[in-house]
């Protein structure tokens, strides 16, 4: 017997039909004799249903209240989910994220979870109950809603099973684990059937967006095998069969077998580059051009400053497409001057491009390999970056897909 905790995603949970079977999945494994608990998603579409009625009243609704608002949807999904699986004679209790308690901080929208109760859980499983918890949303000292950011149920899903200290948290979705990379622009990407949450971190953030980068975050910290896995298929699948499916998230120390030297090519299309040319070479200058972009709130990404000729050098960094338009503005306005730069340009149609793979650590060659790869196919090279255990480059956003397609074969990621 083990206490197991389930993520539904939205489309899992999205007609009173798939509650239905996600109600004999669940069943299914109380039977074989685990405590479960259920974390599910909003029915899909509902959360933005109810934030858009929101925003037919008013441009920008405070913040509190909208948590009020989107908290709504998860609170239907346990009720639904509970009322299903008393259906078929199972006992089941849910609760809101206040009623554990899933206590938070107070920012709104995109609160972080500071403690969860595990008492009231325990007590349940204990008596023999199915417990379904609201994914989403906590409430912070003052006993307000708040809600922990778009996706967020997958965070409360990993929070939850590290709480109750599970011994896994299956994360079921509409795909059926984490590829290579992405299998709409590599045809023969490979599912992995493990990933290590260093890996899966860099994978999600550049752009393969199965899971809530948080929830990935606190599998790493709180050390919980978390495992993505399909709700596709038949719920009544033998529970042996569909505990070994899907992708485990896993930790380096544990996977004892020799480590491919790549695992994934990770993408993110919607890049952007910025160049301050002709900057003074002085102390403070890195942090007078940063400063002001960080405080207007746009993340920067790849950064890279050139040697100094005469004493001027230039500065290049890249920020999310969405924010050129804005991160330019500030620099012509509130940096420029100030610095005594020459000028500013920039290239708005540019993508990122990295490998990942913890095998890089004792591996040499690899950025060769990479560069070669690309270079072989006539690709020029804009940025370099390099961690531990990935290699991102900056390209011509023309020239991504051939890129991605290049190196997944290049690094024999394909399926056999
Ligand atoms: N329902 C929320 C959203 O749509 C949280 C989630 O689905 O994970 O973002
Ligand atoms: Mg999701």
């Amino acid at each position: 017997m083990a206490l197991i905790v389930h993520k539904y995603g939205g489309t899992s949970m999205g007609s009173t039909e798939r509650i239905k079977n996600v109600a004999k999945r669940v069943a299914k494994w109380h039977d074989a004799g685990h405590q479960i608990v259920v974390v599910p998603s909003a029915m899909s579409g509902e959360t933005n249903r109810i934030i858009g009625l929101a925003k037919e009243i008013s441009a920008q609704p405070d913040p509190r209240e909208l948590d009020m608002i989107a908290s709504t949807g998860e609170q239907v999904s346990v009720g639904l989910l509970a009322i299903a699986l008393q259906a078929i004679g199972k006992q089941a209790v849910s609760y809101a994220g206040w009623q554990v308690a899933i206590k938070t901080d107070s920012a709104h929208t995109k609160a972080r979870i500071a403690s969860i109760d595990e008492t009231k859980v325990k007590a349940d499983l204990d008596a023999g109950k199915i417990v379904i918890i609201t994914g989403f949303q906590g409430v912070d000292e003052l006993g307000n809603i708040t809600t922990l950011g778009r996706g967020g149920s997958d965070t409360s899903a990993v929070a939850v099973a590290a709480a109750l200290k599970a011994q896994e948290c299956l994360i079921y979705t509409d795909v059926d684990g984490v590829y290579t990379t992405d299998p709409r622009v590599v045809s023969d990407a490979r599912r992995l059937n493990t990933v290590t949450f260093e890996e899966m971190l860099e994978m999600a953030s550049l752009g393969s967006k199965v899971l809530q980068i948080r929830s990935v975050e606190f599998a790493g910290n709180y050390r919980m095998p978390t495992r993505v896995l399909s709700s596709l298929t038949d719920p009544l699948i033998p529970l042996e069969e569909e505990a070994n499916s899907g992708t485990l998230i896993s930790f380096e120390e544990d996977t004892h077998m020799e480590q491919a030297t790549i695992t994934g090519i990770a993408f993110n299309r919607d890049e952007a580059k910025i160049t301050v040319l002709g900057v003074p070479d002085r102390p403070g200058i890195a942090y007078q051009i940063l400063g002001p972009v960080a405080d207007a709130n746009i993340e920067v990404d790849m950064i890279i400053q050139n040697q100094s000729v005469e004493g001027k050098t230039d500065f290049t960094f890249t920020v999310p497409r969405g924010e050129y338009t804005k991160a330019m503005d500030v620099l012509e306005n509130s940096v420029k001057a100030h610095i005594g730069a020459g000028s500013i340009v920039g290239d708005s149609k540019v993508s990122k491009v990295s490998v990942v793979g913890v095998g890089m650590r004792s591996h040499v060659g690899i950025a060769s390999q990479m560069f070669r790869t690309l270079s072989e196919e006539g690709i020029n090279i804009q940025m370099i970056s390099t961690s531990e255990i990935k290699i991102s480059v900056l390209i011509d956003e023309k020239y991504m897909e051939l890129a991605v397609r290049s190196l997944h074969k290049a690094f024999g990621l394909e399926s056999a």
